[in-house]
């Protein structure tokens, strides 16, 4: 027998996997508006058409699918082989034809929240491996998932802006993001604030004397610190003269 309902009952789970989903459809919903002849068209990350973008999130369920099983079975089952399989499943699926890239995308999503729905409530706690080699509980997949769908659907540029990101993701996201920079040590000196908060939220090297201050209200920070651009931040302070600078890479 088959579950209709997610057999999680942890409330903070329930409440990530309502953020996944809502992405979900939220991709669904741009991709849908685009027509065939339209997912020829360049996507907002160099080099990929839409398709590409299209090609990933699908390719990017089944493989957080894979990781699902793998805790649901113990039986290991990588996202990727290599990155080079990744890389070249992504170029394949952009050669698909507009119905199949969409069909796709749409049985890819339904998989992988069947494999959600189903996982028994204590295997989201088994241990899985993400394709950059950390070693998750299962339900990191539903975090992986949410930022993947809710940027990229910003990606299509098809319309869709950061702040069409709810605030918990964009939080999230902020935290992520300064968090690998600090354990690559890449943000010496650099000061991330986040203005129109009831309290200011303050990231990056806060023990800096002389610091480049990035400021913005937090979805145009975080569209800076992804590496989306610069529109709406103000910076100051040490290589700042040429304009703002670039955030330090994340992925
Ligand atoms: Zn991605």
């Amino acid at each position: 027998m088959v579950a209709r309902t997610d057999q999680t009952t942890d409330p903070v789970l329930l409440e990530g996997l309502l953020q996944a989903r809502r992405g979900t459809a939220f991709f669904a919903r741009k991709l849908n508006e685009l027509s065939d002849a339209d997912l020829d068209g360049p996507s907002l990350l160099p080099g990929w058409t839409r398709r590409h973008v299209t090609a990933h999130i699908g390719y990017n369920a089944r493989a957080l699918a894979r990781l699902i099983e793998w805790a649901a079975t113990g039986i290991e089952t990588p996202m990727y082989a290599s990155p080079e399989a990744r890389n070249q499943e992504i170029a394949f699926g952009a050669t698909l034809s507009p119905i199949a890239l969409r069909n796709l995308f749409d049985h890819s999503a339904v998989h992988l929240n069947v494999e959600w729905r189903d996982l028994p409530a204590d295997a989201w706690h088994h241990k899985v491996k993400t394709a950059q080699g950390r070693i998750v509980p299962a339900e990191e997949t539903v975090w992986m998932r949410t930022r993947e769908v809710w940027i990229h659907a910003v990606d299509l540029d098809n319309g869709a802006t950061f702040a069409d990101i709810p605030v918990p993701v964009l939080t999230r996201l902020l935290k992520d993001i300064t968090g690998a920079w600090a354990t690559r040590g890449t943000d010496t000196g650099l000061l991330i604030k986040v203005t129109g908060t009831d309290t200011d939220l303050t990231f990056g090297d806060t023990s800096a004397t002389d610091q480049t201050v990035i400021t913005g209200p937090l979805a145009a920070v975080v569209e800076w610190a992804a590496g989306r651009g610069s529109t709406g931040v103000t910076a100051s302070g040490p290589g700042t003269t040429e304009g703002t600078p670039a955030a330090p890479a994340w992925i």
